[in-house]
């Protein structure tokens, strides 16, 4: 037996001082979860004194434990003698403590990251396992915290990801506003969808991400062939919606024929080589007809039908 003051039991007086104070918790049970250390930060986020669960049963004094998810974690350890690393994206806390932080407080409970680890005797059997958790609830808030922003961020963007046109959501509002100041005001106002003619081919020759330049391209050139006030979106994969408002259906098709023939006639150089598109166009004039801009909207589409079967490459215009 060593004398107290020998340099190696100092260094384990220190040791246990050091891990009964570190902010990480750590449980050493048996193999019949019974706890035989329990530190200091197990204690202080628990409310349980070392004492009182000192060779009690772990499920026993928290029955709340994942007892079967836990059972098998350890099992695990215990026969391969290998660690395991269990992070708070796969389970936020195995322990419920109430969250401390005085900056993350807006989460109610302290996220944790779980390290199993064997502990073996002086036979090499395993004969106890620790349980190391950390307090990850800085982490794990501010994570949450940003992934909660981009989702807000992408409800209130109001524009699409690859051309920059407004998203098919903000194009229907205005849509749909526009359809009201009609109702109101009966400005001459038409709505134009079209679509890219045979776009699968040039999916399946080039492939998705050339197909995505094209698409871009041709919304750069509809963007530049318009007047400040009209409203370009993209409505779909490759369908794209305008809305002209103060424009009659001969004005609209003027604007529309030009838009068709430019990109008729432009070459899309992409690094896999030189690419040609054409659009179909369905133009519609708002009557008194549609009963809501989804009507409308159906009436283009149906124009827009009728340019494909005509031939595409065409502007098909239904007149009020
Ligand atoms: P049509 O002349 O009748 O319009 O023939 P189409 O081949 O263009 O047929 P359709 O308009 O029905 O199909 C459009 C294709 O566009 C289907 C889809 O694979 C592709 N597509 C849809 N969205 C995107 C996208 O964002 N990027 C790319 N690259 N392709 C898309
Ligand atoms: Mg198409
Ligand atoms: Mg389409």
């Amino acid at each position: 037996m060593a004398d107290d003051n020998t340099p190696e039991n100092s260094g384990y007086h220190a040791l246990a001082t050091l891990l009964e104070s570190i902010e990480v918790g750590l449980v050493v049970i048996d193999l019949d979860y019974r706890v035989k250390v329990w530190n200091g930060f197990m204690e202080n986020h628990s409310g349980m004194t070392a004492n009182r669960i000192q060779n009690q049963s772990l499920f026993e004094a928290f029955p709340d434990l994942p007892k079967t998810w836990l059972t098998r974690k350890v099992q695990s350890v215990v026969t391969l003698n290998t660690r395991t690393f269990t992070s708070w994206e796969q389970r936020p806390y195995l322990f419920r403590f109430r969250n401390t932080r005085p900056v993350t407080g807006t989460e109610e409970f302290m996220f944790q990251n779980l390290t199993i680890s064997p502990l073996t005797g002086t036979g090499g059997q395993v004969e106890q396992v620790c349980l190391m958790i950390y307090d990850v609830t800085d982490v794990a808030s501010g994570r949450r915290a940003l992934e909660h922003a981009n989702e807000q961020l992408e409800r209130l963007s109001s524009t699409d990801r690859l051309t920059g046109l407004l998203n098919r959501g903000t194009w229907e509002n205005l849509l749909d506003a526009e359809f009201e100041r009609y109702r109101r005001y009966g400005h001459n106002t038409v709505l134009v969808m079209f679509d890219i003619d045979h776009f699968k081919q040039v999916n399946d020759t080039y492939g998705h991400l050339i197909g995505d330049e094209v698409i871009r391209e041709v919304a750069r050139i509809t963007r530049e062939a318009l007047r400040q006030a009209d409203r370009p979106g993209r409505y779909g994969g490759e369908e794209f919606g305008i809305i002209l408002p103060e424009t009659d259906i001969d004005g609209a098709l003027v604007i529309c024929e030009r838009i068709r023939e430019t990109l008729a006639t432009t070459v899309i150089h992409t690094d896999d080589g030189d690419i040609r598109c054409t659009v179909s166009m369905g133009l519609v004039q708002l009557t008194d007809e549609p009963e809501n801009y989804m009507q409308w909207l159906q009436q283009a589409d149906d124009a827009l039908y009728q340019a494909k079967e005509g031939g595409r490459n065409r502007s098909v215009a239904i007149r009020p």
